[in-house]
């Protein structure tokens, strides 16, 4: 069968489906679905929270009506369960007054809202049986319910398209459901906890395979240069700094300096909050280096971070008479040539730049060690293809520096081919960013308090809400943000604008007249969750900001409080555990575990924060199943007797993530 054969497929449909990678029958039942609309059991009125997406049933306790606010048409009714009476709103729905009837029993899907001093459900959609409803990623020009049905009519070809995958043996052991039946079961769940135990089942192999790619890719023993730290060399370097280190900084640059000298690769990933000072770390490991005679190379996300790396090493590093340059994209042709000569004979010892380090043409003088930074925008193929421009058999040091933090069980799992340090200090001396919830109400104040910070020559950031699937672009609704308020309330100001998807000049262009202060509130998407660094900012609002997850909170916060003013941090939004955690503390590793713990991994296993794990991450959901799959991997590698079931499962594991990892590399 062919995905053409398909009721429904046309032209366009076919090459939408082409686009998203799924060429045929067998691609299109891979695609499991990200979620569940589950109507199959409804909550109790009475149980209800602002916020939730839930499904609830009861009887409408009076004839629904219609009226009209200007244009905009409003449909209220009552719905109750003896337990509680909830108010029901429509906006621009008026035909919904007439699909309900006082009396009538009913079952709807909707979200809780607070509106107008009340637990609202909100346009709540009217739901006729109890079912589970699986929710496919968004495909351009293919919908859901298309996407549904032609997963329906492709059903047959499960049992010839897939066997299992797992030796019994494993399946028994750790009760798992098999192969077919759990990709079944995953598009057309029969009941609650068969669709779980299908999701364990996926989940499982998913993160056994993973695991496993991880540590074959890490290749435990690979050499690498020899570089010892002396006593006095050390000691030239931390008198060097404009700062004493913090004991958190000194004892990472213990672990780098110990790889260093091992004889073998590094391979480490150094953690630390935003303004914990990975760049000094760095420094210390590329000095090291330098002195022994080896290049490094740093590779950071954009050209501004870059550029300001580069000022910082200029300040650091150079004064120890270490040489440091750039190589950015966008240099003229003359500037490029010169930079380019002074990589390949070693006049810089250390280079300092963008993607562009990893460009063709670009030749280093005995790269002895790959910096990257802000791991998460870089795939593991980038790291690699830096650390292959380094000369002959032996691998250069690997040293990745990421601001995410994240609890260390997660780590060992999506970094599994990395050694782990934490940075679990500030430099002393900061005052932490206060952080406030804002509630609709009172956004005439927020206003108000913004444009007193410019009139005091203070920048904000205003971070428009993120777009879910259905609605516009992300581009589109910040476009629409920044008109309004360029003509509403921040009239007169100096307004930026930037998202995602504007052209990269632009963007680099808006950043860094931004940062030259050349603008007072920047209004944007999450584009500016990367670090760059306006001392200037103090204020940052973020739009509905429940939308967002916590960790992701967290580092568009840390854009502020750089300076040595009193920074603010305002979450649009009603009050609730989560944002409370935000304003509760400024530490990146307690908010990491409060996210894991209220919303489970898949927050950090998603490719919106790493593109790491791929889709294929479906229904990691559980804490329990990374440690049983960690032990797993650990007795498939250990145990000699099961060595066919190894190579079979390693097989399996490289192709299996070969793809995820080509595409990290795209991003
Ligand atoms: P991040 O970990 O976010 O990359 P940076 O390395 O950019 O942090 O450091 C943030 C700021 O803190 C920089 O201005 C840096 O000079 C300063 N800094 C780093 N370490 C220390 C320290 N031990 N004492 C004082 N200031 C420090
Ligand atoms: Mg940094």
């Amino acid at each position: 069968m062919e995905l053409s054969q398909l009721q429904g497929i046309g032209k366009v449909r076919l090459q939408a489906l082409h686009q998203a990678g799924i060429i045929s029958i067998r691609d299109l039942l891979l695609v499991l679905p990200v979620s569940y609309r589950d109507t199959t059991s409804p909550v109790s009125l009475a149980a209800l929270q602002t916020g939730q997406s839930v499904c609830v049933e009861g009887f409408i306790k009076d004839t629904p009506r219609v009226h009209y606010i200007k244009k905009l048409s409003v449909v209220r009714a009552t719905l109750t369960d003896g337990s509680r009476s909830v108010p029901l709103t429509w906006f621009n729905q008026p035909w919904m007054a007439k699909l309900l009837q006082k009396d009538e029993h009913v079952l709807l899907y909707g979200k809780t809202q607070t509106y107008q001093g009340k637990l609202t459900l909100l346009n709540a959609e009217r739901i006729q049986s109890k079912t589970i409803l699986p929710r496919y990623p968004a495909i351009e020009n293919v919908p859901n319910k298309t996407f549904a049905s032609l997963v329906a009519q492709a059903a047959g070809e499960i049992d010839s398209l897939f066997s299992e995958t797992l030796p019994a043996w494993l399946l028994s052991r750790h009760h798992l459901m098999g192969y077919q039946e759990a990709v079944r079961e995953a598009h057309f769940p029969s009941g609650k906890e068969r669709l779980n135990a299908a999701k364990r089942r996926i989940g499982f192999e998913n993160l056994l395979l993973y695991q496993l790619a991880m540590r074959l890719m890490r290749g435990e023993h690979k050499p690498g240069y020899r570089v010892e730290a002396s006593k006095p060399e050390k000691k030239t370097f931390f008198q060097g700094l404009p700062f004493q280190l913090t004991a958190a900084q000194q004892n990472v640059l213990e672990d780098i300096l110990h790889d260093l000298g091992s004889g073998q690769a590094m391979n480490r990933l150094v953690q630390g909050d935003v303004g914990s000072g990975k760049t000094a770390v760095a420094f210390g490991a590329m000095y090291h280096m330098a002195r022994q005679g080896y290049q490094s190379a740093l590779m950071a996300p954009t050209e501004v971070l870059a550029r300001q790396h580069l000022l910082s090493a200029r300040k650091i590093l150079e004064p120890m008479g270490i040489s440091c340059g750039l190589l950015v994209g966008g240099m003229k042709a003359k500037e490029r040539r010169e930079a380019l000569t002074s990589i390949e004979t070693g006049q810089w010892q250390v280079v300092i730049g963008t993607h562009a380090l990893i460009s063709e043409g670009v030749a280093y003088s005995k790269l002895g060690l790959v910096v990257t930074d802000e791991q998460h925008r870089f795939g593991v193929r980038q790291r690699k293809l830096l650390s292959d421009k380094s000369d002959g058999e032996i691998s250069p040091h690997v040293l990745v520096m990421s601001a995410t933090p994240i609890p260390r069980t997660l780590a060992l799992i999506l970094y599994g081919d990395l050694d782990v340090s934490i940075i679990n200090q500030l430099p002393p001396g900061r005052s932490p960013v206060q952080t406030r919830i804002v509630q609709e109400s009172k956004r005439n104040d927020l206003y108000g308090y913004m444009k007193d910070a410019v009139k005091r020559g203070e920048q904000a950031f205003l971070v428009c809400p993120l777009v879910e699937e259905s609605e516009v672009s992300e581009g589109k609704s910040a476009t629409q943000m920044h008109a309004e308020l360029q003509r509403g309330a921040f009239k007169g100001l100096r307004l930026g604008l930037t998202y995602g998807t504007q052209n990269p000049q632009e963007k680099e262009e808006t950043l860094l007249r931004f940062s030259r202060g050349e603008m007072d509130i920047l209004v944007a998407t999450t584009v500016i969750e990367v670090g760059i660094d306006v001392p200037n900012a103090t204020i940052m609002v973020i739009e509905n900001a429940d939308r967002f997850g916590l960790s992701q909170l967290h580092q568009l916060r840390g854009r502020v409080g750089r300076g040595t003013r009193q920074s603010w941090c305002f979450l649009m939004g009603e009050p609730n555990e989560r944002l409370k955690t935000m304003c509760d503390t400024n530490d990146g590793f307690v908010i990491a575990q409060k996210d894991l713990d209220l919303r489970g991994p898949g927050e950090f296993l998603g490719t919106r924060q790493h593109g790491r794990i791929a889709p294929e991450a479906y229904g990691v959901t559980d804490l329990m199943l990374i440690e049983e799959t960690r032990e797993c991997s650990d007795r498939l590698l250990k145990d000699k007797s099961l060595e066919e079931d190894k190579e079979h499962l390693t097989a399996l594991a490289f192709v299996t993530y070969k793809k995820a990892l080509d595409n990290a590399a795209m991003n």
